[in-house]
Parts: C-alpha cells; structure tokens; sequence
C-alpha cells in the first residue's frame, strides 16, 4: 500500500516555460495531504535558494514533508537521492511512488528501487519512450489527478 509519494519538480509540477504550477498540481497534493500521504520532492537545481523561493511562491512548500535538492551543474538524479527521499519520510521503497515525467530518470530510479511507478507523459519529454523494460513505468497517466486513483488503490 502507497504511503508515500515522491514528486519530481520541472515538467510533473511546475511549468518551467510559463513558470507556473501545471493545471491541477495544488489541488492534487492538497488532496493527498489531506488523504494522509507524505509526500516529497525531488528537484534539480542550479540554484538551490531560488528554487526554495520558487516553491514558496507558487504556494505548494507546504504540502512537503522533505524537499531533496540536487545540485544541477555537478550531480544527476540519483538512487540515493530517492533513497534519502525514503529515509526522510521514514518509509520503505514498497510504501512509496514516484511520479515523473521522464521515465529514463524518475522511473528507472524509482523502479530499480521496487517503488511504484507512475509517468507524467505530458509536455517536452512525453514522447521519449522506454527504451527497456527498467525504463517502463507501473502507471502512465496524461492528468497529474489520475495519480490520486493510483495511490488510492
Ligand atoms: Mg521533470
């Protein structure tokens, strides 16, 4: 059973083109935070000030028991990033998701972890498919809503 979820920041929540939250984010972590889940995010940054101010501004810093920040000019997304997404929401891989819109970052990571795997196939990297089954996602969904269902479940 899903406990937790783990939220990748560009293109899943935010719109880093029009620099807004993408249609429907807040009332999605809303709900979740309401239904009892923990959840995280996992964002690359080249600035890790402005992307905490960014957060706060767009009003979602709340809804998040831990924000993992990864230093975008000397570090890729990594397992042990995922990881101490888990240990911070004192949670195991099993109890977890990963919603991402690239399935050859969040998804690969988060399925070589056991964590339940749901793709964002929506905007710039929508049509970058699995290349192998480890890149292949639990759950593919066009709308962030439809991640509630999944996690319901
Ligand atoms: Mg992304």
């Amino acid at each position: 059973m899903v406990k937790g979820i783990i939220f990748d920041y560009n293109r899943t929540l935010f719109d880093p083109v029009n620099k807004s939250l993408i249609p429907g984010a807040k009332e999605v972590l809303d709900n979740l935070s309401q239904n009892g889940f923990k959840i995280a995010l996992m964002s690359r940054t080249s600035d890790k000030t402005k992307r905490m101010e960014q957060i706060h501004r767009i009003g979602i810093m709340d809804n998040f028991s831990h924000i993992q920040l990864i230093q975008k000019d000397t570090e890729d997304k990594g397992f042990h990033h995922l990881k101490a997404c888990a240990d911070k929401m004192s949670l195991p891989a099993s109890e977890l998701a990963v919603v991402g819109d690239r399935v050859r970052s969040e998804i690969r990571l988060g399925k070589k972890l056991d964590m339940l795997t749901i793709w964002y196939k929506a905007g710039k990297y929508s049509d970058e498919m699995p290349m192998a089954e480890d890149e292949a996602p639990h759950h593919t969904i066009t709308q962030l809503g439809e991640v509630i269902r999944i996690v319901r479940d």
